[in-house]
């Protein structure tokens, strides 16, 4: 059987160890600032009640940076974590997101790590697709975990997406029209022990609705909130069922996810800030809400000025059952070059990332790949070594699936040579003309098993493969070169023995 039309979507060169990538403490959390005009309209007049309990479908278009070379992309493992933890924060708001059209793979180191919020804008503008919530994928978003631009997208830090960070939905929010509860307090530093000021200035220039609007920005005021609540659609972020906060830095909650230090308003009235709200600065950990009136204001959004986001009708349905290995299992012998995985489709799933690993735990992957087929041929690994392989199944609706239980296989000791080697075996001649049959002299030991016969051209690709009974001490192998181009081919022949690798050059026809 040939297989070799495997649709590898996504290698990655596996973990970044070398990578410099800012850590998620030395990264503001956010850069957004402001307060849309959308919802400033929106609370100027009597909300639109927004009665469905449908789920919204929001079109999402990912693009995932690399530097110039493609390196330090983040790994598909993290990326579909995030995306799965996205779609869990915004279930109880019945607003979920689907990948529109595939993950778009960019390569541009100054976009990758980029220093200001205007390389921001230009990296967005020049390759956002319209109709979608537009999400970039970076090491660096200019010194924050995330920003959100409103007319264009938003950026997310590497070191701050993943399973239990929840700053892609924190920038969703805001490219949803919600602004941080502590509004007007970025940049600065609430002291107790000063009188609270009953309005603050912030600067948002580069936040506006859209960029012709980005005028050298005046200082924009906002209203401090109070605890009585009686300033509250006018104050800070305009919604109410969001209590004050003044905290505009990452603090630690307490056991009830309110901060541990206690303010004070502009009345003298105290408080402590609530560390749930997923627009809030607290630790991801505290974390686990957006308010009954943020979910309002989202929804509204999404049913009038980003009606163009949504889409009426769900493609695809969760992917609910682990993957299956079929091969290799159980410690089975596979070669170095071009070993074979596969496992059973598994309902609804459109995608599936495969993993290898030397590790139990995966810290380090030698494959690392996502695909659209239920096979896979790797590339090179280390002969005479126990491996580690898993899978992930997945689709652009849902991507919440574990992973299946981890399989074991064993890469078999090389030895190539035209030469008979230690055990006997031999294959020949090297240099074949094309169409020419292969002779493989099978040592003693091999005699009478069933081998697996692979053959593999310069660049790893497997291009032929046929099942062989060694019956013989010396066996002809058909082999069917005569259609292949010139070049350097390798044989792999692999049996419960072990396995063997042959090079040979198939001649230019003449
Ligand atoms: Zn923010």
């Amino acid at each position: 059987m040939v297989r070799i039309f495997t649709r590898i979507l996504f290698i990655l060169a596996s973990a970044p160890i070398f990578a410099q990538e800012p850590l998620k403490e030395d990264l503001a959390p956010c850069g957004t600032r402001g307060v849309s005009d959308w919802l400033r309209g929106y609370k100027a007049r009597p909300p639109v009640f927004d009665r469905s309990e449908d789920t919204l479908w929001v079109a999402l278009q990912p693009h995932l940076l690399a530097r110039d070379n493609g390196s330090g992309r983040i790994a598909a493992e993290k990326f579909i974590n995030s995306f799965c933890q996205l779609n869990e924060d915004f279930a109880a708001s019945n607003i979920q997101f689907y990948i529109k059209n595939g993950w778009n793979l960019l390569n541009e180191t100054d976009w990758h790590v980029h220093s200001t919020i205007p390389e921001g804008i230009e990296m967005m503008l020049t390759n956002n697709v319209p109709d979608a919530l537009n999400a970039y994928f970076v090491a660096d978003p200019a010194g924050n975990c995330g920003y959100n631009l409103p007319y264009a997208g938003v950026a997310i830090g590497h070191s701050c997406s993943g399973t239990n960070d929840h700053t892609w939905s924190h920038e969703a929010g805001h490219a949803l029209s919600l602004p941080h509860p502590f509004i007007g307090w970025e940049g600065k530093t609430y002291n107790f022990s000063v009188p609270t000021p009953t309005w603050l200035t912030y600067d948002y220039t580069h936040f506006h609705d859209t960029l012709e609007t980005q005028v050298p920005a005046p200082l924009d005021t906002a209203l401090v909130e109070f605890v009585n609540g009686s300033n509250c659609a006018q104050a800070a972020d305009l919604i109410c069922d969001t209590k004050p906060d003044y905290l505009s830095y990452r603090w630690e909650c307490d056991a009830q996810n309110m901060s541990p230090i206690k303010l004070k308003d502009p009345n003298g009235a105290e408080f402590y800030s609530d560390g749930s709200l997923f627009m809030s600065y607290a630790m991801d950990h505290c974390q686990s809400r957006f308010s009954p009136e943020e979910i309002a204001v989202m929804r509204a959004t999404l049913l009038t000025e980003k009606s163009n986001w949504l889409t009426p009708v769900r493609l695809e349905q969760p992917v609910e059952e682990q993957a299956i290995a079929i091969e290799p299992v159980q410690d089975q012998i596979v070669p170095p070059v071009g070993a074979y995985f596969s496992w059973k489709p598994v309902p609804n799933a459109t995608h599936y990332l495969v993993q290898a690993s030397r590790f139990a735990s995966f810290s380090f992957k030698q494959v690392d790949v996502v695909t659209t087929d239920t096979f896979l041929t790797a590339g090179l690994l280390s002969p005479n070594l126990q491996y580690y392989w898993r899978i992930r199944p997945f689709n652009d609706w849902h991507a919440c699936a574990p992973f299946s239980f981890s399989e074991t296989f064993k890469t078999s000791p090389l030895s190539a040579a035209s030469e008979p080697d230690a055990d006997g075996w031999r294959c020949y001649p090297s240099l074949l003309s094309a169409g020419a049959p292969l002779t493989l002299e099978i040592p003693d030991a091999w005699h009478g098993t069933d081998a697996q016969c692979s053959v593999f051209d310069a660049g790893g690709r497997l291009i032929w493969q046929s099942n062989l009974l060694l019956n013989a001490p010396r066996i002809t192998a058909e082999i069917p070169s005569s259609h292949w181009p010139a070049g350097i081919y390798h044989l792999i022949l692999v049996s419960e023995k072990g396995a063997k690798r042959c090079a040979m050059v198939v001649g230019p026809r003449i």
